[in-house]
């Protein structure tokens, strides 16, 4: 059993991935699994994409990485995460791409995790923010812990297994939990979780910090931590880069 970091959405932004690699070696974690999006929007790619590969244990694939070599994926994206995607691509090698490629969508961990990007649902990209898409995401998968990002908010959803058949969760027995930062939340066995730790590179809950979190598979408990970094050094990074300022912006504001 483990002391798992989970991290998601870094988004090219190699100064909040740094430091949460940093606080992760402080925390005294064993494995690293990292739940996609660590390209587009930010100015980093690359270097975020060598930093995973070498830190992380699992990687799944996230959307805005498929975009950079999905030629259809424009017309699922705002101009600017477009324009964003765009500029990644061009910042990227061959190798770099190819290792986009083969990255998996969907893994189950050693310990019985499952990690996927947006949901473990093979049909659905959804974002899983409320009760609704939360009991469509409950009753894809087997593992009594998965784990998923996307929403860039951290959030963990559970229900109990008495009440789970096969392909089905009932939408009224889910509960939806905020873990606040430092406050271990009890993860009992008898339920089926999922578990998100928010966004390392591109927060979205008014919280600027980087957002990660710890999985104790022994102590059954998901850890949120936040952990600052050098926000304006990423805006500079940005506005050289000649990526829309509002990329940048966004970050101070953390949404
Ligand atoms: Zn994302």
């Amino acid at each position: 059993m483990a002391r798992i970091g989970v991290i998601s959405d870094i988004h090219g932004n190699a100064n909040a991935f740094m430091a949460v690699l940093n606080a992760l070696g402080r925390a005294d974690v064993e494995e690293i699994y990292c739940l996609g999006d660590i390209v587009g929007y930010g100015p980093s790619p690359a270097r975020c994409l060598e930093l995973a590969m070498t830190y992380c244990d699992i990687l799944v694939r996230g959307n805005h990485d498929e975009a950079v070599f999905d030629e259809w994926a424009h017309r699922k994206f705002n101009p600017i995460a477009w324009a964003a995607i765009e500029w990644t691509r061009n910042q990227l090698s061959d190798r770099d791409v190819d290792a986009l490629v083969r990255m998996k969508t969907l893994e189950v961990s050693k310990h019985d995790i499952t990690c996927a990007h947006d949901t473990p649902h093979p049909e659905s990209s959804a974002y899983v923010l409320d009760a609704e898409t939360a009991a469509e995401a409950l009753s894809s998968f087997s593992t009594s812990i998965g784990l998923v990002g996307h929403t860039h908010i951290p959030r963990i959803f559970a229900v109990s297994e008495d009440v789970l058949a096969e392909d089905f969760c009932p939408v009224e027995a889910v509960k939806c939990i905020s873990p606040e930062p430092e406050h271990p939340v009890a993860l009992p066995r008898g339920h089926r979780y999922l578990c998100n730790p928010g966004a390392v590179g591109q927060p979205r809950d008014s919280d600027p910090r980087a957002s990660w979190a710890v999985l104790d598979t022994d102590a059954r408990t998901f850890t949120l931590h936040r952990t600052e970094y050098d926000i304006n050094q990423t805006i500079l990074e940005t506005q050289a880069a000649g990526l829309p300022p509002v990329l940048g912006q966004r970050l101070l504001q953390g949404l």
